[in-house]
């Protein structure tokens, strides 16, 4: 991985929200650094990313590239919980594990963990899913950033959270081949010598 790519990723905001054609903010570094894709095509860091991002590739400033979506304040997805049906298709599309239920159950979305990605809204089948402005603790709607700072310091929060949900997900899918691997043993194991397969 690249100096320059780990730079770049540094500024982004970390949302994996896909909108800049990648399928998170990694990949976008790095086609960036290679010079494959342009720096504005990220919509969650706004102004604030795209003004950092020439600064640090020495380029001039330029909008936001608006095939890619408008820059807009913090969201976080709300579930109405009482259309939520508890299919449980959402979990696997958010990419930060900020919604917790079960099958079955009412799901609900941990508001402090939430990118704002709104990755999970195309799975749900009855479309209880939506975005709101963020809030702090306090009721206090959460203001775009305007320092690079504030947009630095949730992007790591949110880098946390995708970085430990993929090695889990890593975990679990070796778990899985293990267990696989171990019922295909013992199912060998079993079968009547002289037996065809
Ligand atoms: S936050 Fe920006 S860089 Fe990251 S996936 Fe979304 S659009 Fe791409
Ligand atoms: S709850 Fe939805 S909008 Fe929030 S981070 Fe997860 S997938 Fe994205
Ligand atoms: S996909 Fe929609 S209906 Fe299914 S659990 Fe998630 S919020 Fe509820």
């Amino acid at each position: 991985m690249s100096e320059l790519a780990d730079r770049i990723d540094a500024l982004l905001p970390q949302t994996q929200c896909t909108r800049c054609g990648y399928p998170a903010c990694r990949p976008y570094a790095e086609a960036i650094a290679q010079g494959e894709a342009d720096f504005n095509q990220c919509p969650p860091g706004g102004t604030v990313t795209l003004r950092a991002l020439a600064q640090l590739l020495n380029r001039p400033e330029k909008p936001l590239n608006p095939r890619n979506g408008l820059a807009q304040p913090p969201m976080v997805a709300v579930i109405d919980e009482v259309r939520c049906i508890g299919c449980a298709k959402c979990l696997p599309a958010c990419p930060v594990d900020a919604i917790i239920g079960a099958q079955r159950f009412t799901h609900t979305v941990v508001a402090e963990l939430c990118t704002g990605c709104e990755l999970c809204l195309p799975p749900c089948p009855v479309d209880c899913i939506e975005l709101q402005p963020a809030h702090d603790p306090d009721g206090r709607s959460i203001p775009t950033p305007t320092a690079l700072g504030e947009l630095q310091r949730r992007g790591g929060e949110f880098r946390r959270r995708y970085e430990s949900g993929l090695a889990r997900r890593r975990r679990e899918t070796e778990e899985r081949r293990a267990l696989i691997a171990a019922k295909k043993r013992q199912a060998g194991h079993w079968r009547k010598p002289g037996a065809s397969s």
